[in-house]
């Protein structure tokens, strides 16, 4: 089955079998979908053909991911997480009997996988904050104990990516170590999923790892270079959320030029009206930006070439925030119906905010780029140059950055680096999407394209401007002042907290199998 096949299937799939308000109402994807979803491939999108997969181009797997979301936010990021998290670690790490004996049950669709990073103290601080523990054994296996948070398919996965910190027996620590672990093995006990605000389809598990025997085999990749097998799931990763946030973007869209098209409101026809042009044009260029920028990290991907890893954060920082953006906006536009559940536009409102917060939350990430930007400012500039060529673009975006390091002065205290280092991160990926709708534009020659290039040059002059006074700001508030504001409060609202028991959720403490 080829991509034009795959989304053929999921066209009609939706059209017949889907029922998306039942899969949040039900909090679970149906049943068969596993069965269908596996025949047609697409569990294995970028697995081997040796391997049961289909082997599809990065291009054509970022097809099929924009055409899921389009359809529902919930099988999106079911594909995102198996086909870009979860098997990437064991096709790239895993030695050639793992390979042989994992991927065909996971390509097929007879299991699932994901990676397990998170846990309930450490989210965005990976590396520091983990306290999941592997102690190596006598006999060269491991023990693994800890608690992992938000694991997406944690619990229905077959293979999980367990990240932990290595120790001899002595106490003498390797760093972090990926394990690939059957979660059929003794220990692996999920105690709790989180009530999410959206994409309720997808379980989100909390996981405890209770003294976990795992054999030498399980390591993925080298000892103490856990965070590297991570990384190259979470790199491409950012490129399959960006893809995602094309097609609700451009299903949003859609559905708010149909209405708009179809609702009178005082001045005419809605879509007549030039407040609204603007809006659908705004949201359009975004949506095509965004379409670029994924396309081109793609098509660069398929070229072999080392691809920077600027695209990638571009695609996470810039793709994910535009996707919320202008769902918003659409929301917007629908008036009381975007507030409605069953009229589709709503329900990506609620189910792709999370875009913004999972595999790295935007602020978080724009600090550790603009951090690393900021650190060699030089070598951002070679790679840029070297990527899009000698532009006007990229000198103004290599002044600009070299303007806000001025302006901030020297000698900033920990708080202004942070400000300073996201204000770059921001800005420099801002060029960076910019430079690749431009491109395209030269490419296609399409008018939407050089509108689209248009707007995102625009963007970037908007984001350096408030760059411009977030790291020099006029008047600044000292966080001693706003946090006495802030528990001034409790004066005006109180702090209330309900206890009225309404729906039970728990078992009740005479059945539950263990006594309380
Ligand atoms: C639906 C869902 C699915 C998920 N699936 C998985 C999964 O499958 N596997 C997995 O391992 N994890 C998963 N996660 C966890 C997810 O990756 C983390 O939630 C995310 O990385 C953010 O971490 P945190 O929640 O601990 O927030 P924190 O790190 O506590 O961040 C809180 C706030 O602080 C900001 N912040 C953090 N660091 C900085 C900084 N240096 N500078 C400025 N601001 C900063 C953040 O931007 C955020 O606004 C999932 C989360 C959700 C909600």
């Amino acid at each position: 089955m080829t991509a034009d096949g795959m989304i053929e299937f999921l066209r009609q799939y939706a059209d017949d079998r889907l029922n998306s308000w039942l899969v949040d109402e039900r909090r679970t994807l149906p049943p068969s979908l596993m069965s269908h979803f596996g025949a047609e491939g697409l569990l294995g999108l970028r697995v081997e053909q040796k391997y049961g997969g289909r082997g599809l181009s990065y291009t054509d797997t970022f097809r099929v991911i924009q055409q899921t979301a389009a359809i529902d936010p919930n099988l999106a990021v079911l594909l995102v997480v198996h086909n870009s998290l979860g098997i990437p670690p064991i096709r790239d790490f895993a030695d050639e009997e793992t390979k042989q004996r994992v991927l065909p049950v996971l390509a097929t669709g007879r299991g699932l996988t994901t990676v397990a990073t998170s846990e309930p103290g450490m989210g965005s601080n990976v590396v520091r904050g983990m306290t999941a523990t592997a102690i190596r054994q006598h006999d060269r296996g491991f023990i693994i104990n800890g608690k992992k948070s938000w694991i997406s398919l944690g619990a229905a996965s077959t293979y999980i990516t367990v990240l932990a910190k290595l120790q001899e027996p002595n106490g003498r620590k390797k760093g972090i170590t990926a394990f690939l672990l059957p979660t059929s093995t003794p220990g692996f006990r999920p105690y709790s999923e989180a009530m999410t605000i959206g994409l309720r389809g997808i379980p989100q598990d909390h996981i405890a790892l209770e003294n976990m025997r795992v054999p030498p085999s399980a390591v993925l990749g080298e000892e103490g270079a856990g965070a590297a097998v991570a990384q190259n799931s979470f790199r491409t990763g950012r490129a399959f959320l960006a893809a995602t946030g094309t097609g609700a973007m451009q299903r949003c869209i859609q559905l708010a030029e149909r209405f708009a098209s179809r609702r009178s409101i005082a001045t005419g026809r809605l879509l007549d009206n030039g407040v609204t042009q603007q809006i659908l044009a705004d949201c359009a260029a975004a949506a095509r930006t965004v379409e670029a920028l994924v396309f081109s990290t793609a098509d660069r991907l398929d070229r072999g070439g080392p691809v920077p890893d600027e695209f990638f954060f571009a695609c996470k920082i810039i793709g994910c925030e535009l996707a919320g953006e202008v769902v918003d906006r659409c929301v917007q536009l629908l008036g009381a119906r975007g507030f409605v559940d069953t009229d589709v536009v709503g329900k990506y409102f609620r189910d792709f905010r999370v875009l913004r917060i999972f595999e790295g939350a935007t602020e978080a990430m724009s600090v550790y780029f603009g951090t690393r930007v900021l650190r060699d400012l030089e070598s951002f500039n070679a790679t840029f140059v070297k990527t899009f060529g000698s532009t006007r673009l990229g000198s103004e975006l290599y002044a600009g950055l070299h303007d806000l390091v001025d302006r901030a002065g020297p000698g900033l205290t920990p708080a202004q680096r942070h400000v300073l280092a996201r204000a770059v991160g921001e800005t420099a990926c801002w060029g960076v999407t910019a430079a690749a709708i431009a491109e395209t534009a030269e490419n296609t020659r399409a008018e939407l394209d050089f509108f689209a290039a248009h707007w995102a040059v625009q963007r970037l002059d908007q984001r350096f401007a408030a760059a411009r006074r977030e790291v020099r700001p006029v008047l600044e508030l000292s966080p001693h002042i706003l946090s006495r504001h802030i528990a001034q409060y409790a004066g005006s609202i109180g702090d209330t907290q309900q206890s009225h028991g309404g729906e039970r959720r728990a078992v009740d403490a005479f059945l539950r199998r263990d006594p309380v």
